[in-house]
């Protein structure tokens, strides 16, 4: 006779509460039984190390997953310890159950905002998140145990009787609702397995064991027979030795019970880290290199995070770093656990000392997590500054690919930042990587600490602000010019080059950034781009008389029918410019923000806007001051200007067009 019992009096309104949460979500009920399978079968086994448990024959440990389209069930089968019917009394009825009315308690409430990680501990009762039915069958493995049966529809009431299981361990079928059929398909099935089981410690077998895959298998085991009788006969006829026949092919299980992370890094090899890369993220691409956590103290943590070979501009950045609670994954982009800055890595980390059932906010707050995270980024950097130290030429080879990752991450963790600035490459108009401080030997400035030394020893008095904060003299400032785009600076990349002068090439849009941050840290350098002033020794040092400039100036506002525009006349080194445009650094940062936040860019709104810088002893530019009223002048200067534009930034639609139609005009003037 079957007992029956209550489940608990909270539970008659959970199974709505259950069927609807995450929805989104549903599958983790494949994950929480799979789990109490493996935990299963990792007791049994312990009981068998201390010889507490002596199977008669060594069992294979393994959990064995079968759906049954026919029947509309799903089993999950394990050789666990499996439970006695007081056990099923206890864990099932009593701590599941009020495992996950506590767990529903918590939650109930909770808005989107804030859902909980890796939903722990609603366990076994989320079988009804599917199934509108449940059965137990479950046999202990302690020396006469009595096979157990206990089934509950999870609404209020279960029942519980002798079974017929003779082995030990336990099978639990779920029989699914009308609206989850899904779950007896066996690909659909394989594919959340693989998201949550991939690397459980225990090997997972999934069986289809309908009558279609079973008259399917009969199938392909008689077409093979077929097949080996023919090749048998014909071998026969020729006179040659039978072939071997087809093996049917082993079952496989679905998880790699020892993933890479759970190795000592001494016995990895870099193929290993390769393969485990391709498999685990489909990414046919090589990994840069790599860094394999491994800490027992004060918290346990074992990972891999590779550095992917990515282009921020293009590639859209997913969510690739996953967790796992003891090689069960929990989720990824958990950015609570790692920071944000690193979430452009791909990587696994195993940390079974996370409190994973509790909301997102109270992981935010959590002692562990904010040393776990500090933890990743700690690693991260010294990875970064050992291999800057000790393996430089592979250092400068990835830089171009890091780089942009490494300043984000120094903008947004100041500690990262301490820890990584003397490892900050800058690539020099020769192609050469240099630190700062490299950079500013060779070009023979000093840098803030090394200059203070000096300054204290002459005795300099420091210049105070009203705040009393220390006033940095402009011109004590060493400027560092950068290049944003070799191609459209490339005229005044080559000024610089003939006059022997450097500058660091800044193509990213993460570097505007980063060099605000590096002047804020470094308050004796102040970067500017290429473009923004003629250098001091770009110029010869010749004199322009006020009254050619002023001259020049009005000819030039006069035909490019723009009375504000600033005009400067110079004498240049380089006799073969003619006009070059810049633009305050100040001024063009403030341009580049307001087209980042997609607002109008009048220059005009901010007072600054490009100056035309003229090159008085340029052929050009002397017959414009000499021959004003020449028919050649209009055309001269709206052409100079714009080839002074073209080198500066793109050009308009209309302004393009004008410029193409003047210079095919100009051309024309050749052939008459
Ligand atoms: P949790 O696993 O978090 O303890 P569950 O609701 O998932 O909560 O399970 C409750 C208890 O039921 C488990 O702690 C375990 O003792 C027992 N149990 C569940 N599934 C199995 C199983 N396959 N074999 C043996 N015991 C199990």
């Amino acid at each position: 006779m079957a007992k029956t019992g209550n489940l608990s009096i909270n539970s008659t309104n959970m199974l709505p509460i259950i069927k609807k949460w995450l929805y989104s979500d549903h599958d983790i009920f494949v994950r929480e039984q799979v789990a109490n399978a493996c935990d299963a079968i990792t007791k049994l086994k312990k009981l068998e190390g201390v010889g507490e448990y002596r199977p008669e024959t060594e069992p294979e440990y393994q959990i064995r997953v079968e759906v049954d389209p026919d029947q509309k069930t799903l089993k999950f089968i394990d050789n666990g310890i499996g439970m006695t019917e007081d056990e099923v009394v206890e864990y099932i009825t009593q701590i599941a159950f009020s495992g996950a009315t506590e767990f529903l308690e918590k939650y109930k409430g909770k808005t989107e905002g804030d859902q909980i990680i890796g939903h722990f501990g609603l366990g076994f009762y989320s079988a009804f998140m599917v199934a509108d039915e449940v059965h137990i069958d479950t046999l202990s493995y302690l020396p006469d145990a009595k096979p157990v049966h206990w089934e509950s529809d999870g609404e209020a009431e279960y029942s519980i009787e002798e079974g017929h299981k003779d082995t030990v361990g336990t099978e639990i079928t779920l029989f699914l609702s009308d609206s989850c059929y899904e779950f007896c398909n066996e690909y659909r099935v394989r594919t959340i397995l693989e998201k949550y089981c991939s690397f459980m410690p225990v090997p997972i077998f999934l069986e289809d064991v309908g009558e279609a895959a079973k008259k399917r298998a009969a199938d392909e085991e008689k077409r093979l027979a077929e097949e080996d009788a023919k090749k048998a006969k014909e071998a026969e006829e020729k006179g040659e030795p039978a072939p071997e026949p087809h093996k049917m092919r082993e079952p496989e299980p679905i998880n790699d019970i020892h993933p890479l992370w759970t190795k000592l890094p001494k016995d990895c090899t870099d193929d290993e880290y390769r393969e485990f890369y391709r498999k685990v993220f489909n990414d046919y691409k090589e990994p840069l290199f790599w860094i394999h956590l491994n800490m027992d103290y004060p918290f346990n943590l074992r990972g891999i995070l590779y550095f992917p070979k990515i282009n921020m501009e293009y590639d859209a950045l997913e969510a690739q770093i996953r967790l796992y609670n003891n090689q069960v994954f929990i989720a990824d982009n958990i950015k609570e656990v790692i920071p944000e800055f690193l979430m452009t890595l791909k990587g696994v980390i195993d940390c079974p000392d996370l409190p994973l059932n509790v909301s997102r906010s109270a992981l935010q707050n959590d002692g562990t997590v904010k040393k776990i995270s500090d933890y990743i980024s700690r690693k991260v950097a010294d990875k970064l500054t050992g291999m800057c130290k000790t393996d430089r030429e592979n250092y400068e080879k990835y830089w171009d690919d890091i780089n942009p990752f490494i300043k984000f991450g120094c903008i947004r963790d100041t500690k990262f930042a301490d820890r990584l600035m003397d490892s900050m490459l800058f690539k020099d108009l020769d192609g050469k990587y240099l630190t700062l401080k490299e950079y500013a030997e060779k070009n023979a400035f000093v840098l803030e600490e090394e200059k203070k030394e000096g300054e204290e020893a002459e005795g300099a008095q420091e210049v105070l602000d009203q705040d009393g904060a220390p006033v940095e003299p402009e011109d004590d400032k060493t400027t560092v010019f950068y290049v944003t785009d070799e191609v459209q600076q490339a005229q005044y990349v080559a000024m610089f080059r003939k006059s022997g002068k450097d500058a660091v090439i800044l193509k990213h849009s993460i570097d505007q950034p980063f060099i605000s941050q590096l002047e804020q840290r470094n308050p004796k350098i102040r970067f500017a781009r290429i473009d923004t002033e003629i250098a001091e020794d770009l110029k010869s040092g010749e004199e322009v008389s006020k009254e050619d400039a002023d001259s020049l100036t009005a000819t030039f506002r006069k035909h490019l029918e723009n009375e504000k525009l600033d005009v400067r006349v110079e004498h240049m080194t380089d006799e073969e410019i003619a006009a070059v445009i810049t633009l305050s650094e100040e001024n063009r940062r403030m341009q580049d923000m307001m087209k980042m936040y997609g607002m109008n860019d009048d220059p005009g709104m901010f007072g600054g806007s490009e100056t035309l810088v003229l090159n008085a002893g340029h052929p050009l530019v002397k017959f414009v001051l000499e021959h004003k009223r020449s028919s050649a002048v209009p055309v001269i200067c709206r052409q100079l200007y714009d080839l002074a534009m073209l080198s500066h930034k793109p050009l308009s639609q209309e302004e393009m067009t004008a410029f193409v139609k003047r210079s095919n005009e100009i051309m024309l003037l050749l052939t008459k």
